[in-house]
């Protein structure tokens, strides 16, 4: 009997979808490699790893083919996967090791170690990126060559079932092909999450045993409203599994329809959208938001190079003429801490408190002046808004702005067209809060970055589950926070936005319209949920619900307040 049939893993979910499929797992960690097994022979291990070799390389030409019509992004990093499959160093490190009697997996495993120790030894983070990629290919590798639930990776759909997933992960999966996510590690508003989101892949983080308890092959239910993961469920579960699927599918189809039908009045607050990759553009308008609010410039070019300023002008021109006559919200690199960091290198031993966004390009003013020349470029239809990330004081704006100047006056002289940007600052380091007075003499809007506020209000690492108790949007200090800086924005009369994540949770949406924000920002396959839920409210009852909760104790109190109080219309 088996003794998983029906068992719930809870976790915290990513906020959309349902998912079937069978659990792939990728464990990084343990495997049985044993270094020789007197029963096979040299030809049988050289021909596994061949075999294994050849396999991964033909599956990824063919996601490199079906990528290639798509997004040439992704369609790079298997290109430079294939690449390193086939280094005839690596290959002939392990085949001497074949020759000399050790298992192929042994083989894979010692010789793929020796060349990451050596990336990882490195000054250069670049190459010790790319200890990753060798780390992800020596594990599919082994994977492969033991059998070891091949048949669920890359070709058929599947649960992935991993530890903690990088941002790197959600780019090399086939998009396709992976139904979900669950991880045992990692935190809501990790950029991994985020872009998982944003591919619309339903993903359930910090389930806690995950490796332990779930085998590549079981079957799982992956349920995001329920933040939990059933594996091998019953045909009583699998039942009503269906009807659920059958409802949120229904629910969807209606939601769509209306967002498409709906034009929005003008006093409602405006809905726009967060942009993770390229395509997500289409949905402007597919969705009926008001325009972009948040182009997260790191994750478009994030592994590209950051000198090519062509191909961001190309980029850029192309999505603000998609967006046109919609406004977008180009934010300038946030490179650092868990975002891709291109082919720039940094020993800090707390990134998240170091060299990022504006920062990093204060440090690095060729970057910057080669993404501003892009964008201006680019702002001939005069959509085009900029903001800063990770600003912290007025100083960096000001230095901002003279910087700009500069780049303007030099296309001027070029005879180089564009257009006046108007300039905003992420509100994410609670100092600007404070300092809105002066801000407000110099800029045009103010996107409040929650993601990263709640971070550096609690000092709590976003992506790290284990201090995730303290990065608590339900905290009335965080609150009544929040609602100091969106009244601060009225007072100095700024238009103010919410673009991280809680701009999209229910809970939420209610207490920030009555706080006053403007409007707020979010991923595209939540947009239909908020609309939805913004509709349908009562303003003068939230205005009540949101009193109450600033006076509130604790953090039980506030969720006491949302469970209670009836606030539509
Ligand atoms: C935020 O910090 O809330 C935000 C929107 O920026 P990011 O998530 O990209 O850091
Ligand atoms: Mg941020």
């Amino acid at each position: 009997m088996n003794n998983k049939i029906n068992q719930i893993l809870k976790g915290s979910s990513s906020g959309v979808g349902i998912a079937k499929a069978y659990a792939f797992v990728i464990d990084n960690s343990a495997r049985n490699i044993r270094e020789y097994d007197k029963k096979s022979t040299k030809k049988i291990q050289l021909k596994k790893y061949n075999s294994a070799k050849n396999r991964l390389i033909k599956e990824f030409e063919q996601i490199k083919k079906v990528l290639g019509e798509t997004d040439s992004d992704y369609k790079d990093i298997f290109e430079t996967n294939i690449l390193m499959l086939g280094d005839p160093e690596l290959s002939s490190e392990i085949i001497k090791n074949i020759e000399e009697g050790k298992t192929s997996e042994f083989s894979v495993a010692v010789s793929y170690d020796f060349y990451i120790s050596k990336l990882l030894a490195t000054d250069n983070q670049y190459l010790r990126d790319r200890s990753e990629d060798l780390i992800h290919l020596r594990s599919l590798l082994i994977d492969y060559i033991l059998k070891d639930s091949q048949e669920y990776r890359l070709e058929k759909g599947g649960i992935a079932v991993m530890d903690l997933v990088s941002t790197r992960d959600i780019y090399n999966f086939d998009k396709q092909s992976v139904r979900g996510i669950v991880s045992q590690r990692g935190g809501l508003t990790s950029h991994a999450v985020i872009l998982a989101r944003a591919f619309k892949i339903p993903m359930i983080v910090g389930v806690k045993d995950a490796l332990k308890k779930i085998s590549g092959g079981d079957q799982l239910l992956l349920n995001c409203s329920k933040a939990s993961v059933c594996i091998n469920p019953d045909d009583s579960l699998l039942e009503e599994f269906q009807k659920e699927k059958d409802n949120v599918d229904k629910r969807k189809e209606r939601l769509l329809a209306e967002v498409k039908n709906n034009n929005q009045s003008e006093n409602e607050v405006k809905l726009l959208l967060n942009v993770d990759f390229k395509e997500e553009i289409e949905e402007v308008h597919n969705l009926g938001a008001q325009g972009v609010g948040l182009l997260r410039t790191e994750s478009i070019f994030g592994s590209k190079d950051l000198n090519d300023q062509e191909y961001q002008l190309r980029i850029y021109k192309d999505l603000a003429e998609k967006t046109f006559p919609k406004k977008i919200n180009i934010r300038l690199f946030d490179i650092g801490n868990d975002k891709l960091l291109g082919n720039f290198s940094s020993s800090e031993v707390n990134p998240a408190l170091g060299q990022r966004g504006i920062r990093f390009l204060r440090n690095n003013p060729l970057v910057l002046e080669i993404q501003l020349r892009a964008i201006l470029k680019a702002s001939t239809l005069g959509n085009i808004k900029i903001t800063l990330p990770m600003v912290t004081n007025i100083e960096d704006l000001l230095w901002f702005k003279d910087f700009m100047t500069k780049v303007e006056r030099e296309l001027s002289e070029e005879n180089v067209e564009y257009k006046k940007c108007e300039i905003g600052v992420m509100l994410e380091i609670p100092s600007v809060s404070f300092s809105l007075g002066a801000f407000s003499k110099e800029i045009d809007f103010v996107s409040i970055g929650t993601n990263d506020l709640a971070q550096y209000f609690f000092a709590s690492d976003r992506t790290q589950d284990n201090v995730a108790g303290y990065y608590n949007y339900y905290d009335p200090s965080f609150l009544r926070f929040l609602n100091f800086s969106v009244a601060e924005c009225k007072k100095y009369e700024v238009p103010v936005s919410v673009c991280g994540e809680m701009a999209a949770d229910l809970d939420f949406v209610p207490l920030l319209l009555a706080m006053g924000v403007d409007s707020l920002s979010m991923s595209a396959s939540l947009l239909p949920d908020v609309k939805e839920c913004v509709v349908n409210l009562d303003n003068r009852k939230i205005a009540e619900l949101l009193a109450n909760v600033l006076l509130a104790n604790n953090s039980d109190d506030v969720k006491n307040y949302l469970a209670q109080c009836v606030i539509v219309k």
